[in-house]
């Protein structure tokens, strides 16, 4: 029933998306383009296509939102219809049109949908229209301010006002008295005109502790329409999806059954081809209304693929070459749970953070787990786009199996450079309310508190230690490899090797004493634990602390460290330990802050020396660093000679009273 068959397809978008429609299109035997902006040149996505073409400047309004250059990158490469991903231009009638008139096949639904979807007010009421139940609002072309409060007061308090125009949670305020009306008006008004380039409003009633449930639809171009079940993502924060599921814990099977009907019409009152998103709020009572329609593929949409076994993009594709849905009916089985990994800071307001990802490391493969990213180490999360990463998405045979693998494989992942969300999301999949499937659309912020909470400080001393005993090891490592340093010159007749870290807003003064072969006690103030090392390699430590052995990943970044294991992941930072910063009883020795190599010794055995005179300059990081005596004295003895490499805590220069 094919039309048509595709031999290459470029994907105007980015990230794990581009990387993940391209999956599909290499298991299709379908050849990909990608498109990349200047800070894209080395991202996954680009590395996933077969080929690529450069679009322009990292700023997305110079490149993967302009029309006309995406057109002509599937016209030099020769490619036969664009997918969109979701966000950019996926929502974008014009960007339809122009795929259409330049004889592309935009793999969505039709121009017409989009358009009457995009806008929020015009897509409620053609549903009012077509007898699905819609939010109590208001969504009048008058915009005036008196219609706009006198719609507010129709509705009852709280209301809720949205952009017209509006996408991805943004642009929404909760009014709850009268008193805040009007400024809450002309605030958003003037914050849709600035994002969506349309200040067009809706007020609707909001519903407090609502749950967001969504249904997948499914369209060909034969006039079948099906729905392929619900997700729930009432997880939310600043009305964004966090974590989504499916089944959703809050249905019963006879409201299942109403939902997907009424979801099925909604599709059916615009025609709809190609996968689709309706999404609704269900209140604490029990009663949905529609709030819109997603013309696209969502970013949760691997919830559905792992709870039907169907690949969504393959689908998608067929539909867009003529093809017939391949079935009639499709059944659903076990539970999906997917969370999304962002770049953001969640004790700052969920801000998004940018940084060089310097290690990135998921979970070896798992079973009913997948993973859709975007990133890999040694890329840059910078400003530009948005600060979605990845998404880890675990199917069980039931909700509790399925939640916890997620939060097992989001413990086993590494991502170090750039602050994010793992950690709470690791904190709310273990939340007890969660668990009990209590979830709402305020759930993040009743609970973001507990969510957000204090680091376990027992977990900093480990991860200081783990930190001190892999420099340790790389430079025992390092130094095998260079046979002008006397073997040993380690003995280090004054004290045991330490170096200060700073984990979080602690420091430690790690010191460390060699109990046997490989094994240590290692102390920081009242904290102490002895640790063995099992095994070292660089990037790793496998260490027995207080015998509980653990792999532990380190990633060196310059002066910071990052030391993860299943227990928990931190920065170390490594503070760099002039004498004169020591504590008392050791001003009499001067030790290297870190690894280097000996640059020049400015000192001789005998010489009188003041606090503060330079002893040695060691060379670390391509940085040089100047030891200074932190006492009066003479020098008693220089323990290391010019070329020699050094590891932290190593005493260089022994001062004696005078
Ligand atoms: P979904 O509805 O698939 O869960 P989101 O609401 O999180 O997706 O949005 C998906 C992506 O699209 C995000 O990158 C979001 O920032 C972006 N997005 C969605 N709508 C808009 C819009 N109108 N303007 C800008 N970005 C949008
Ligand atoms: P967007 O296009 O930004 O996704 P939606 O209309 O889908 O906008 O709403 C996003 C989120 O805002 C919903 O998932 C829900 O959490 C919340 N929301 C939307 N409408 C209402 C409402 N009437 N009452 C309560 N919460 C709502
Ligand atoms: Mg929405």
């Amino acid at each position: 029933m094919r039309t048509r068959t595709f031999q290459k397809i470029l994907i105007a978008n980015r990230g794990e998306i581009a990387v993940r429609v391209m999956r599909t299109c290499r298991a299709m035997g379908i050849a990909s383009v990608a498109v990349y902006s200047d800070a894209d040149q080395a991202s996954p996505h680009v590395r996933s296509a077969d080929e690529a073409v450069h679009i322009g400047p990292s700023p997305s309004a110079e490149s993967y939102l302009r029309i006309e250059k995406i057109i002509e990158a599937a016209r030099r490469t020769g490619a036969e219809a664009i997918h969109p991903g979701y966000g950019f231009l996926s929502e974008n009638a014009d960007f339809a049109a122009a795929c259409a008139q330049s004889g592309l096949v935009f793999i969505g639904p039709a121009e017409e949908a989009i358009r009457n979807m995009g806008l929020k007010s015009t897509a409620r009421r053609i549903m009012a229209e077509a007898g699905i139940p819609i939010v109590p609002g208001y969504d009048g072309e008058e915009q005036s301010l008196e219609s706009l409060c006198g719609g507010a007061i129709n509705i009852g308090w709280p209301v809720l006002i949205k952009a017209s125009a509006g996408g991805g949670g943004r642009g929404m305020r909760v009014v709850r008295d009268l008193a805040e009306l009007e400024a809450a008006i002309e605030g958003a008004r003037r914050e849709a005109e600035k994002a969506f380039g349309d200040g067009t409003l809706l007020l609707e009633k909001f519903i407090d502790r609502a749950r967001h449930i969504e249904f997948q639809i499914l369209g060909d171009a034969h006039g079948h329409l099906v729905h392929l079940f619900e997700r729930e993502c009432s997880v939310q924060r600043r009305h964004q999806k966090i974590i989504e599921e499916s089944p959703s814990p809050a249905l019963t099977p006879e409201l299942r059954a109403r939902m997907g009907q009424a979801a099925v019409e909604v599709g059916r009152a615009i025609g709809y081809v190609n996968a689709g998103t309706v999404e609704f709020i269900l209140t604490p009572a029990g009663d949905f209304y529609f709030i819109e329609v997603n013309t696209r593929l969502q970013v949760e949409h691997p919830v559905t693929e792992l709870v039907t076994g169907l690949d969504l993009v393959k689908l998608q594709i067929e539909i867009a070459e003529g093809g017939a849905l391949p079935f009639t009916e499709v059944r659903p089985t076990g539970h999906a749970v997917e969370a999304r990994l962002y770049a953001e800071d969640p004790g700052n307001g969920f801000l998004p953070a940018t940084g060089a990802i310097y290690d990135w490391n998921p979970p070896p493969s798992i079973e009913g787990l997948r993973i859709d990213a975007g990133i890999d180490s040694r890329m840059e999360v910078g400003i530009y786009y948005d600060p979605l990463l990845a998404k880890l998405i675990a199917h069980g045979a039931d909700r509790e199996a399925a939640v916890r693998k997620l939060a097992y494989a989001l413990r086993n992942l590494s991502v170090q450079g750039v602050q994010t969300n793992r950690e709470f999301l690791i904190r709310l999949l273990e939340h007890p309310a969660f668990r009990r499937g209590e979830a709402h659309t305020g759930f993040v912020s009743e609970h973001l508190g507990e969510l957000v909470a204090e680091q376990d400080a027992a977990e900093d001393f480990t991860a200081a230690a783990v930190v001190a005993l892999y420099l340790q090891k790389s430079w025992e490592a390092e130094r095998r490899t260079l046979p002008h340093v006397p073997l040993n010159y380690r003995n280090n007749p004054f004290r045991d090797p330490s170096i200060k870290l700073q984990v979080g807003e602690t420091e430690f003064q790690i010191s460390y004493r060699q109990l046997g072969s490989g094994s240590y006690l290692v102390s920081a103030g009242n904290s102490q634990a002895t640790a063995r090392v099992v095994a070292f390699q660089p990037g790793s430590i496998r260490l027995a602390i207080d015998s509980v052995q653990r792999l532990f990943r380190v990633t060196e970044a310059g002066e910071r460290f990052f030391a993860h294991s299943s227990s928990g992941s931190r920065v170390v930072a490594r503070l760099a330990r002039y004498p004169y910063h020591q504590v008392e009883s050791n001003l009499e020795n001067a030790s290297a802050p870190m690894p280097g190599q000996v640059l020049r010794i400015l000192v001789v055995a005998g010489q009188a020396v003041a606090v503060g005179d330079p002893l040695v300059i060691l060379e670390a990081m391509k940085m040089e660093h100047t030891l200074r005596a932190a006492m009066d004295g003479v020098v008693e003895a220089i323990l290391v000679k010019i070329g020699d490499v050094v590891a932290p805590g190593d005493v260089l220069v022994h001062i004696g009273a005078m």
